[in-house]
């Protein structure tokens, strides 16, 4: 039976990662960090039933200590390196930190990785945030980086630590340059997330309004159960390499409330306004990803449309607020 170790397990891609590999018959072990809230810490994993069945180990990113102790242990056969501060507004509040856990915590894996299981094959959560402002109208693994945050600075050092431990150390370490991926367990500060479930409230009359900030923003926006797909995919095959995953298709965030809106039979316009408190000190436009090596080395493909991902998500909000308001 193969062991794999996945880093930020109990995030939306840790999640549905963990479902697929335990699918396939993996032995799924989890790192988690001690927090005081680690009653409600397995949550997603609980929404999609695989929390019993995922082993849990205690260890830290920033805490190299405890890396090399759970690769020694665990000896895995494959590594994600999931676990981030991955929400780009409070990078600009807490910059060492996402520095910290984002950037140097890739460093610290790829180090427990090379000197106690060089054999294993590695992940590397890596984001479209690395293009930024961007230097292309559709970027591919060739298009030059230029990252618009702390955040995107952090995962832009550890995909080139993910690059230069292949190159200089011979690892299977393979980076994923993933466009926006959403699902029901996208954390609730993300916007598709704020949208459906203001939606959700809206449409079970708890609230009027809902409030954002930049609406002409516009991004890739793909299912996360089949990004993880991607990963698993990268990590078959004989040669490590790097990848974009996207749909190829991009819409504004205006648009998306439109099509969340009216999935519940109502009008965007009516209740959306807009604050400054939720514009950022630099902002990224545009994303739009060109997914033609995923697709033709891989053979991955996108399979969830925008309309279908909204809908199931504004439908999971529904459920969800109408549970809380019920008990
Ligand atoms: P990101 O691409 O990783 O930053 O994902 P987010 O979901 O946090 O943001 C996507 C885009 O939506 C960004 O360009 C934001 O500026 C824009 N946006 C507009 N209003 C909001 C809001 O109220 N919350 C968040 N999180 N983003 C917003």
């Amino acid at each position: 039976m193969k062991r794999v170790l996945i880093t930020g397990v109990t995030g939306q891609d840790g999640a549905y990662l963990s479902q697929l590999l335990l699918a396939k018959g993996y032995e799924v072990y989890g790192l988690v960090r001690r927090s005081s809230a680690m009653d409600v810490m397995d949550e997603k994993l609980r929404w999609l039933g695989v929390a019993d069945h995922i082993r849990m180990v205690d260890g830290n990113l920033t805490d190299l200590s405890s890396l090399l102790r759970v690769l020694k242990d665990v000896k895995p056969d494959e590594v994600y390196n999931l676990g981030a501060q991955s929400f780009v507004k409070s990078s600009w509040n807490q910059p060492l930190l996402t520095g910290s856990v984002t950037g140097l915590g890739a460093a610290n894996v790829l180090e427990a990785v090379r000197l106690e299981a060089p054999g294993a094959r590695f992940y590397q959560a890596s984001s479209s945030e690395m293009f930024g402002l961007i230097q292309e109208p559709r970027q591919s693994e060739k298009t030059p980086f230029y990252p618009r945050s702390p955040y995107a600075a952090a995962k832009l050092y550890a995909h080139w630590m993910t690059v230069n431990y292949r190159e200089s150390f011979g690892l299977h370490a393979s980076s994923g340059i993933l466009f926006n991926h959403e699902s029901p367990l996208r954390g609730i500060e993300f916007v598709t997330r704020k949208i459906t479930d203001g939606v959700a409230r809206i449409k079970l009359g708890l609230q009027e309004k809902l409030a954002l900030g930049n609406l002409d923003a516009k991004r890739d926006w793909g299912h996360a159960r089949d990004y993880v797909k991607a990963m698993w995919l990268m990590l078959q095959q004989d040669k490590p390499d790097d990848y974009v995953v996207a749909t190829g298709r991009t819409a504004s965030v205006r648009e998306f409330c439109d099509i969340a809106f009216s999935h519940v039979g109502l009008r965007a316009d009516d209740h959306i306004t807009t604050d400054a408190r939720y514009l950022r000190p630099a902002e990224v436009e545009v994303l739009l990803g060109d997914p033609t090596k995923v697709r033709d080395r891989l053979g991955w493909r996108s399979e969830t449309s925008l309309e279908a991902l909204v809908a199931e998500m504004v439908e999971a909000d529904l459920k969800r607020v109408a549970r809380r308001v019920a008990s």
